[in-house]
């Protein structure tokens, strides 16, 4: 099964959130499991500059269609590359008047969307279903997986190929966060190069807008998301982001596939970030990994202040609003707060703010840093996680790995994968953290303080911690939920003519 995986972020060259984590880890396991995989990604300066060879495979087709004109695009090329650390190939997509830009592979250097964006990822979609037309036709893909709204054109190409008589792959696409939907003005459709037909409320329309996400939901063979609970979330309009009423429509093509964990990047026995690596049998070693974290952070190395950490974008989405409101509680009770973030400036503030009241009890560091992260997940005794949606969450899992109990809102995969300390749980040995359900600084004090209440119960917090580390989400398993998903497509038709390949 040769499966082609589309994305924009890769761990560890270009990150900016979960995605790259899971391009890190979903095409090594898949190919443990026998796929052919291929990575297809944007030359980012990122990417670029990290990798050790290319060799060209053919320019991006710009000529006519059977149902129009191709994509209007500066001139791209796709070529073969290897990644260091990477055991597969990566076809890189080179467009340097799209591409060559420093930073963020999404926003300009102030902050907003790059004004292009629909063109930069139309191309990334274009280039996908290209190969699909054996564009290299070396290697001809059974299954596309794109992953979010940048690759969201990719299933409409295919979808229109297909009408037009083509032989295509199957399609799945992959919702890490319907918060983001790749809305672009009407006009540029005409430059897309789809048929005219699919700027439609059955199609790719979405208010008179073009949707990247709409159109993957709309023409992917299957859609998935990363957790089973966000899969029933996104049905519901309050969780659907306007897209709910399809996704009910196609609720029958769409699954949840709960993300794994890279355990040789997160794990505390080999994480060459910590001063002094513990396991689930040298606990007591964590107080190390706590003791450096309170000092480079400002916070008063008191051994049983209970720190909390978080590793976040800073966002309404994670519910962070919320922590600004409690902290006076958190420190009143003895407990300290690291904190590692970047985004929304009022809550940056908000956190910088805190940590001038509370010197030695509050540290806050603005930005974003793997090793500081590193230090938070070992080091904090419980990671906070209070998000308002979670499509599935990964500091929840990495901190369960750490013995450093998750404090989340029961939402998403946080709520598929933390489960509370209440008294029964406790007792039948099933609790991993904690966790509150409403959205609310009253319903994030009430996990507070039952942490608090925890802690002063050192087996029953040693027992959820070893029950915590002693877990695995790994990618393996998700891994074979992707490929039964694969295998339940349609064969790849490779004997027919490619309508590409006919008219070029
Ligand atoms: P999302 O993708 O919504 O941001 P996830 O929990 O799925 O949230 O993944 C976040 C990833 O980004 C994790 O690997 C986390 O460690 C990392 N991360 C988030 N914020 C920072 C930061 N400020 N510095 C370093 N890593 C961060």
């Amino acid at each position: 099964m040769k499966v082609l995986y589309v994305c924009a972020e890769l761990f560890p060259f270009l990150k900016t959130g979960g995605l790259a984590d899971v391009s890190a880890g979903l095409p090594p396991a898949l190919q443990a499991l026998g796929c052919e995989v291929r990575l297809l990604m944007p030359a980012f300066p990122a990417i670029a500059s990290a990798v050790n060879s290319t060799r060209p495979v053919a320019l991006l087709p710009d000529g006519p269609l059977p149902w129009g004109k191709a994509p209007v695009l500066p001139t791209a090329k796709v070529a073969l590359a290897t990644l260091p650390g990477l055991k597969m190939p990566l076809y890189l997509l080179q467009a340097p008047a799209l591409y060559e830009r420093p930073g963020s592979p999404y926003l300009g250097p102030n902050g907003k969307d790059w004004g292009d964006n629909a063109r930069r990822f139309a191309a990334l979609g274009w280039a996908a279903a290209t190969l699909g037309q054996g564009l290299d036709p070396d290697w001809v893909p059974d299954v596309i997986h794109c992953h979010d709204w940048h690759t969201g054109l990719a299933p409409a190409y295919v979808r229109a190929f297909a009408d037009a008589g083509g032989a295509t792959p199957s399609t799945v696409f992959t919702i890490h966060n319907m918060a983001y939907q790749g809305l672009f003005p009407r006009a540029v459709f005409a430059q897309l190069g789809l048929p005219a037909a699919y700027f439609d409320v059955g199609g790719l329309e979405f208010f008179g807008q073009v949707s990247f996400m709409k159109a993957a939901i709309r023409y992917a063979d299957r859609v998935t998301t990363v957790s089973p609970t966000y899969a029933r979330e996104i049905l519901d309009p309050s969780q659907g982001c306007g897209l709910d009423g399809l996704l009910r429509e196609r609720a029958h093509l769409l699954s949840g596939v709960l993300n794994g964990v890279d355990y040789q990047v997160w794990s505390p026995a080999t994480d060459g970030f910590l001063p002094t690596p513990y396991d689930i049998d040298a606990l007591a070693k964590k107080s190390s990994a706590k003791r450096t974290l309170q000092l480079s952070f400002g916070l008063e190395p008191r051994p049983h202040a209970l720190v909390f950490g978080v590793v976040s974008r800073l966002t309404e989405q994670k519910g962070l609003h919320l922590l600004p409101q409690v902290i006076v509680d958190l420190v009143q009770a003895g407990g300290q707060l690291a904190l590692l973030g970047q985004g929304d400036a009022t809550l940056e503030q908000a956190f910088v703010d805190a940590a001038i009241r509370h010197p030695g009890q509050v540290g806050v560091r603005i930005g974003y840093d793997e090793v500081t992260a590193h230090a938070v997940i070992a080091g904090a005794d419980v990671i906070l996680v209070p998000s308002a949606f979670e499509p599935c969450g990964l500091t929840q899992l990495y901190g369960l790995r750490y013995g450093t109990l998750p404090l989340v809102r029961r939402v998403g995969g946080l709520a598929d994968t933390v489960v509370d300390c209440t008294l029964e749980n406790l007792d039948d040995g099933t609790a991993t953290g904690f966790v509150f359900n409403d959205l609310s600084a009253k319903g994030l004090l009430s996990a507070l303080r039952r942490a608090f209440a925890l802690s002063r119960r050192p087996d029953e917090w040693t027992a959820a911690q070893r029950r915590g580390m002693g877990l695995r989400f790994d990618w393996l398993t998700a891994a074979q939920h992707y490929l039964a998903i694969y295998q339940s497509l349609k064969p790849g038709a490779k004997s027919r003519a490619r309508v590409l390949s006919r008219r070029n």
